[in-house]
């Protein structure tokens, strides 16, 4: 199909949406904001999450919308819902919202509200955990879908939404499990929503890649020596050489986002998180020794575009030599390949079928999108990235300071009634997608 037909047949989505979306009346508006804080109050945060009561009530208000519903256990007590809104050509590659039902804990004596009671301010700022990462989207996925189905859209594809635990933790025993579960093959997934981060300004901002978390440790050993002697090749010279070499790397990367020549997600990110050395006393440390062993640690993040082959050598020779007496240890906390082995990311371009209709159908609401960034961490869109499944991460939440993971995280209720209009254009749009032999060409481009 050619792109002008794209846009041509995009466009007549769009003219339905606009046409029927009036928007909803205030007591619904209320009744909405209500249901969103009713499942902000759920008890999912780490480190005890108690994903029960939140389950019944997705799987509640799903049946209410009139989804199915199904449930899926890979590790006990941890549940996966999956709803499906069944298109009109069930066999044509479906889509699936995913969003985690789990929160990183908080300290409530930290916060203005409590942060599990959803208390909605004056100026409609809704405090909670979970309010930006990720709760909304969740809920806003089904308002979404509640809307289409009250206007009478049908979709060609289907439409599936899980809901899944674990991902503040990792998620190997949620997104994980279920990606690699042949429950997940039969769902046929040709392209995921999963979230995103709040932006400060009018731009949402999208994600087309997860850095990877490699764990680095290097060692260093020397001969011991007495506290007042130079001489050559200590455990600790040779590990503060390291650090020097590593601060400079680090430095220069860093040097790329300060001037503005890269976003925070497109450098390698080095951080030291501890350091180990020195002879232990009950009160201190052995002052007049050199000691013969030294670690450090680091937390590195790579974007997919980094040639990992490129940081091992420089590991190898600057940061950890074996002519310095030193030994490294890399842990990958996930693969850097896709299963087909190509980078892990979407293609954010016009080249890209899916990637048109879900920019056109932000701009066909009003809003505009950032240019695509890599993800400065990590979320569960990683997992279908590896199955070579196109994936992008958007959390609809313009005008808002980034408060994952802070202290006092609220989203405001009118930026949370907009995401669910957003959502309705791009769910729309993207269910009623014809894929042409050309269009998606082949998923070697994706
Ligand atoms: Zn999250």
């Amino acid at each position: 199909m050619s792109k002008l037909i794209l846009i041509l047949l995009y466009i007549s989505v769009l003219l339905s949406t606009q046409s029927t979306f009036s928007w909803c009346n205030s007591a619904e508006e209320d009744g909405i904001i209500s249901e969103f804080q009713q499942y902000l109050r759920f008890p999912t945060a780490h480190p005890n999450p108690n994903y029960k009561p939140a389950q019944e009530f997705i799987v509640s208000k799903a049946k209410s919308i009139g989804l199915n519903t199904q449930l899926l256990e890979f590790a006990k007590g941890k549940p996966i819902i999956l709803l499906t809104w069944t298109g009109k050509n069930p066999s044509w590659p479906s889509i699936l919202l995913n969003s985690h039902l789990d929160s990183v804990p908080a300290e409530p004596e930290k916060w203005v509200h409590d942060p599990f009671q959803a208390i909605k301010d004056i100026k409609g700022n809704i405090y909670a955990r979970g309010s930006q990462d990720d709760k909304c989207i969740g809920m806003q996925y089904l308002e979404a879908i509640n809307r289409l189905k009250t206007k009478g859209y049908q979709p060609l594809r289907t439409v599936h939404v899980s809901f899944v635990p674990d991902e503040e933790i990792g998620g190997r025993d949620g997104a994980g499990a279920f990606v690699s579960s042949k429950e997940f093959k039969n769902l046929h997934v040709g392209f995921v929503l999963d979230e995103g981060q709040a932006s400060p300004d009018e731009n949402y901002r999208v994600f087309y890649a997860d850095r990877i978390p490699w764990n680095l440790i290097i060692r260093a050993t020397g001969a011991p020596g007495h506290g007042s002697k130079l001489y050559d090749n200590s455990a600790l010279e040779n590990l503060m050489r390291s650090m020097d070499a590593i601060t400079r790397f680090r430095s220069a990367q860093f040097d790329l986002v300060k001037a503005g020549l890269a976003e925070p997600g497109e450098v390698i990110a080095v951080n030291p998180v501890y350091v180990k050395a020195g002879t232990p006393t009950p009160t201190g440390f052995i002052m007049n020794l050199q000691p013969s062993e030294a670690a450090a640690g680091f937390d590195i993040r790579l974007p997919p575009t980094a040639d990992p082959q490129l940081v091992r050598k420089r590991i190898s020779e600057e940061w950890a030599p074996a002519a310095r007496n030193m030994t490294y240890q890399i842990l990958e906390k996930g693969p850097i390949w896709d299963t087909q082995g190509r980078p892990l990311l979407t293609v954010a371009n016009d080249s890209n079928p899916w990637w048109l209709l879900f920019e056109q159908a932000i701009m066909a609401t009003g809003g505009k999108l950032r240019k695509p960034e890599i993800l400065a961490s990590t979320t569960d869109a990683r997992f279908v990235r590896e199955q070579g499944i196109p994936a992008f991460g958007f959390s609809p939440m313009a005008n808002t300071p980034i408060l994952l993971h802070d202290h006092n995280e609220f989203l405001n209720e009118g930026e949370y009634l907009k995401g669910i209009k957003v959502y309705a254009a791009i769910i729309e749009s993207l269910s009623s997608f014809i894929e042409s032999d050309h269009s998606i060409a082949s998923k070697d481009e994706l």
